[in-house]
């Protein structure tokens, strides 16, 4: 059966096109698929819901922000891993290769349409769901493989497809009037943040955790955007880098968060075919369904997000990446999913990545991005060291890869570096794969003399080691990351479909007909509130003049837009009208307010009114949009508005 959102959803886009919200970029011209314009009370949406999550990660966080550009060199994606397998794939029509279509999307569709079938056995309804669900995670073997198995077609001619090919999601741009450097428009924000960590560290004072946040946006070729909002090319992302120490994940601020409800999916409960459950953050970071306390600190501080800018918590879970969907270098990462009118809508990715990240740009980049800590109470242990005589025989034995190979066994973890000694004395070799040049390997044949090592005295910390004698007093590491990454336009679609609602029409009373309305909390409205003349007579008053003025300008310089209704339409109908914005507050001006400067003020979503004194409207309003006070509190200060007035 559709969820409310979906049957609400016509409603709902006939109303962001009339009032402008947002409409199709360049939509004069025809426009093209995946690139979309916030109109102004949209764009004001969008600016209020980034302005609360500067407030709530980086204000109450204490995170630094930074502005990266929006074009990247090559190197760059190259290095982080984009410019090779950032793709998605793609699948055409055999008749007609226009006609394309991306492939685990497709196959997502194909699934919800066999899960609909009619008396399914259990052990259909599991696989189908779990296909559907690893959708986007399978191998390009694996989806074709999957493709031939269920026999998939264009859904529009029945036709046969092509074998999925990867297609790679990245806007090229040349650079510079010669076109020689190449570039891309960046995919995420995320990379400029890397590239500017160890900027940022020396403004931390070199210490460790910290985060680092960006706004704004990301480009990327999507295959088939058809999905509004929820799926353009270019769109707009907040995301934050939170640079910890890899053995360091407990978090002091994790208590005042861990007894928050949350709804979990997680890996096993999706393998087992069984529905989310809600337990506090506390419990699952304890039972080690989170990895660690700095991934559910921002997984409940995300829900709290979420949820004070009117996201409905029912329709809210945090669902776990499959072990089969997971980068292999990410430890755990979890999705803030928000159910909308296309199903749960993955709209925040909350990952903890290891120290993937600044180990690629530091190898690609040749700097040096490794954390460096005070040591204050070294613990000693013993370790195996290279002698130098088997250095000297590794160099002669590999000729010009020689320098390489021996760092790469000098790097070697302590298990590995006994197991190849052990495997070389047992056979009289052992052979190797090692990474010789960017690209390129070579089968190394380890002899016994090439490995002929001394047991060290060392200190260890944080799992780096150093010998004693070198009497060093820091250790050096990589930093691993968590990072929340927020889609905002996927977060304002939600909130648009959370928000709005249907008023039953009532005929007795005319202000109750209109039938939209969006019940955004006032924290986010666009406009704050809207002023309305009770008629042209009272409009063309000077104090109606001195009144206005007094009140807008008082709203404004607490930073709160106002509208003026003051056409010549029944108070009922203009009160609908702006009902229909999501406007949370509507101020009329009467006779009554000529002799004595007082004004009503209406709550959009109970209907009902107080009287006060115009000079009192902005602070109020004030109150109620920083929800410092409450619309009930308000009717306890003033009265109702009596029978007399309008
Ligand atoms: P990702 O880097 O793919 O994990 O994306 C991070 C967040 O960006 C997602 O959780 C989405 O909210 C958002 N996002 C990703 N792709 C798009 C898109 N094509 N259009 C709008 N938002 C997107």
């Amino acid at each position: 059966m559709a969820n409310i959102f979906e049957r609400n959803r016509a409603e709902l886009e006939d109303l962001c096109k009339r009032r402008f919200f947002f409409r199709q970029g360049s939509e004069i011209y025809g426009g093209v698929s995946g690139f979309y314009t916030y109109g102004p009370p949209g764009c004001a949406l969008k600016t209020n819901i980034i302005n609360l999550w500067r407030r709530h990660f980086i204000i109450e966080e204490r995170l630094m922000e930074i502005e990266d550009t929006n074009i990247m060199p090559h190197p760059v994606l190259k290095a982080s891993g984009h410019v090779d397998r950032f793709s998605d794939f793609l699948v055409r029509d055999v008749s007609d290769d226009k006609k394309f279509y991306r492939a685990d999307k497709l196959l997502e569709d194909v699934m919800e349409d066999k899960l609909k079938e009619k008396g399914l056995a259990a052990e259909k309804v599991k696989e189908y769901t779990l296909v559907r669900n690893q959708a986007d995670a399978y191998s390009q073997e694996e989806i074709s493989e999957i493709f031939r198995k269920y026999d998939i077609r264009a859904p529009e001619s029945g036709n046969k497809l092509t074998e999925p090919e990867p297609f790679n999601l990245m806007f090229p741009t040349p650079i510079g009037p010669s076109g020689l450097i190449p570039g891309y428009l960046r995919p995420e924000t995320a990379q400029g943040i890397f590239l500017n960590y160890k900027f940022c560290l020396e403004q931390n004072q070199n210490r460790l955790p910290f985060g680092v946040a960006q706004v704004g946006k990301s480009f990327r070729n999507e295959i088939a955007p058809r999905q509004g909002l929820t799926r353009q090319r270019e769109f707009t992302q907040a995301e934050i880098e939170w640079f910890v120490k890899p053995t360091a994940k407990q978090l002091k601020k994790f208590e005042a968060v861990s007894s928050e409800q949350m709804m979990l999916f997680s890996s096993d409960l999706q393998l087992a075919g069984k529905s989310a459950e809600t337990i506090t953050i506390g419990e699952a970071v304890k039972s080690g369904m989170v990895n660690n306390e700095t991934l559910g600190y921002f997984m409940a501080r995300t829900g709290l997000f979420l949820t004070s800018i009117g996201v409905k918590p029912e329709h809210l879970r945090f669902r776990q990446h499959l072990p089969t969907e997971m980068a292999h270098y990410a430890c755990d990462c979890w999705d803030a999913e928000i159910e909308t009118c296309y199903g749960w809508l993955e709209c925040v990715g909350i990952a903890d990545r290891s120290c993937f990240d600044l180990n690629a740009h530091a190898k690609a980049a040749k700097v040096d991005l490794a954390f460096r800590e005070k040591l204050d109470q070294p613990i000693e242990m013993e370790v195996l060291r290279l002698k130098k005589d088997a250095g000297v025989a590794m160099m002669k034995a590999f000729k010009k890869s020689g320098r390489v190979v021996k760092e790469w066994v000098e790097k070697l973890p302590q298990e590995e570096l006994k197991a190849l000694i052990d495997e070389a004395t047992k056979d009289g070799k052992a052979v190797r794969t090692v990474e010789v040049a960017d690209d390129q390997t070579e089968e190394c044949t380890f002899l016994p003399e090439h490995l002929v090592c001394e047991t060290k005295k060392v200190c260890s910390k944080a799992g780096c080691l150093f010998d004693l004698q070198e009497k060093q007093s820091t250790v050096q590491f990589t930093p691993g990351v968590v990072e929340p990454s927020f889609g905002i336009d996927r977060i304002l679609f939600s909130v648009l479909e959370h928000s709005f609602y249907v008023r039953p029409k009532d005929e007795s009373d005319e202000e109750k007909q209109q039938k939209n309305v969006l019940r955004f909390s006032p924290n986010i409205a666009p406009y704050k509130m809207t002023i309305l003349p009770q008629d042209q007579r009272v409009q063309r008053t000077d104090k109606y003049a001195e009144l206005m003025q007094l009140m807008q300008s008082g709203a404004a310089l607490c930073g709160h837009t106002c509208t003026v209704d003051d056409s010549s339409a029944t108070l009922g109908k203009r009160y609908a009208r702006n009902d229909e914005v999501g406007i949370p507050f509507a101020c009329t001006v009467d006779f009554t307010s000529l002799e004595d400067s007082t004004v009503t003020l209406r709550e959009r979503d109970s209907t009902e009114q107080i009287r006060l004194p115009a000079a009192e409207v902005a602070a109020l309003l004030d109150q109620l949009c920083l929800r410092r006070t409450t619309w009930k509190d308000a009717q306890a200060r003033y009265p109702a508005r009596s029978a007399g007035y309008p």
